[in-house]
């Protein structure tokens, strides 16, 4: 009897992440298409790491997280966003912001309850919210790639269980303001809606802004799970360590779903994180560092054909290649990566319904200076 398999993702493929590194790799293309830097993180902290090992810290993690690591996250988020999360009961360690993503829908989408995605949207949210038996409804960024309230106010319906925002953006590389969470906690105040903000690029904030964050907002903070990434902060995303945050009720429904998903995450990477990121200077400066290289490479592809649409946080630069061709984005990413040896990630696939006359490239601007330049005078030939 041949084996009947019903998959649960039957529209889902291999994430585009994965296929341009492929490709890049395949074609020896300079890869500014999957978000990671290419250059070393600090020897402080891999030493801490060393050091951490070498004390024997290899055994579990306590399930949470190690209360060093979460006092020290505390502090951080107090520091900058100014509400004191407790340590105890409303920090958690997770294996990357995907695992934290992945295990809030897990323990708080019902099935049948609707999840509000605005589009594009980073890959992992759909699916997540389909596994669990959710209904992802996509609503899009509205005009310069902004959130769009009135929209998203829209999509609200009896069974919204949850909305999902991401500031600074991928791949947009727009931010949230201020003023956009007051209007959000406007349109939540008095529902039973939950929140997710995906902030992973907290530290990629540009041009003087401050980082609007949900925690900053008790409306929004007393609804929401909000996301991080260690691995965006210290140039480390091979490391898969982020945490969440939110109020105790909360997490402690969280964690009844993340203790049995990973249970706990490496213990000497936590260690390790708990002494660095107890110094501010260790991060203070990320913003300076990305604002650099954002500027270099947009300053660079004036001599394109590409035109950059406006890029205000995250590091990624979107680009649209109207001027050079009409091939659709996937098609044309990959002739790119082929031809000319820069490999980018097209935008289509964080669209439910991508639009047919979209063209548009994201480029990663996390790589070393030479590394940019020479891609620049790859793309500056197309
Ligand atoms: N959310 C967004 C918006 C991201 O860009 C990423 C990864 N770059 C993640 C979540 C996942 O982060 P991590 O690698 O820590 O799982
Ligand atoms: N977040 C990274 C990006 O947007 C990639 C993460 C991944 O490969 N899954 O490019």
């Amino acid at each position: 009897m041949p084996l009947t398999l019903r998959s649960k993702l039957p529209d889902v493929g291999t994430t585009i992440f994965t296929v341009m590194s492929q490709l890049a790799q395949e074609h020896g293309a300079i890869n500014l298409g999957q978000g990671f830097p290419d250059f070393a993180i600090d020897e402080r902290l891999s030493d801490l790491v060393h050091t951490a090992m070498r004390a024997g810290h290899n055994q579990y993690a306590p399930m949470p997280g190690l209360p060093a690591l979460r006092e020290a996250i505390a502090a951080k988020a107090e520091r900058l966003y100014g509400h004191a999360y407790d340590p105890g009961s409303e920090v958690n360690i997770t294996a990357g912001a995907t695992q934290a993503i992945f295990t809030l829908i897990a323990a708080m989408v019902h099935a049948g309850d609707e999840v509000i995605i605005v589009d594009p949207a980073y890959d992992c949210y759909a699916p997540a919210v389909e596994l669990f038996g959710g209904k992802a409804v996509h609503v899009r960024l509205g005009a310069d790639m902004r959130f769009d309230h009135d929209a998203v106010a829209q999509a609200v319906t009896p069974r919204t269980r949850l909305l999902m925002i991401n500031t600074p953006h991928n791949p947009a590389g727009t931010i949230l303001r201020d003023a956009d969470m007051k209007r959000i906690a406007a349109m939540l105040r008095g529902t039973d809606i939950l929140l997710l903000s995906d902030e992973v690029y907290e530290h990629l904030v540009f041009d003087g802004e401050p980082h609007a964050s949900a925690i900053n907002h008790p409306e929004l903070r007393e609804r929401a799970f909000v996301v991080f990434s260690f691995g965006k902060v210290f140039h480390a995303t091979g490391w898969k360590m982020g945490y969440a945050l939110a109020p105790k009720e909360l997490m402690a429904e969280f964690r009844k779903a993340h203790q049995f998903n990973v249970f706990s995450v490496s213990t000497p990477m936590q260690h390790a994180l708990a002494a660095y990121i107890a110094d501010p200077s260790n991060y203070a400066q990320v913003h300076a560092l990305y604002q650099a290289k954002r500027d270099r490479f947009a300053e660079g592809m004036r001599g394109s054909r590409f035109r950059l649409l406006p890029c205000e946080g995250s590091y990624f630069q979107t680009a649209d290649y109207n001027a050079i061709s009409d091939e659709g984005d996937r098609a044309f990413a990959e002739r790119v990566t082929r031809d000319h040896g820069v490999a980018s990630i097209p935008l289509s696939p964080f669209y439910k319904q991508p639009r047919a006359d979209q063209r548009l490239l994201r480029f990663c601007f996390a790589k070393r200076d030479d590394t940019l330049d020479a891609a620049i005078e790859r793309l500056c030939r197309i």
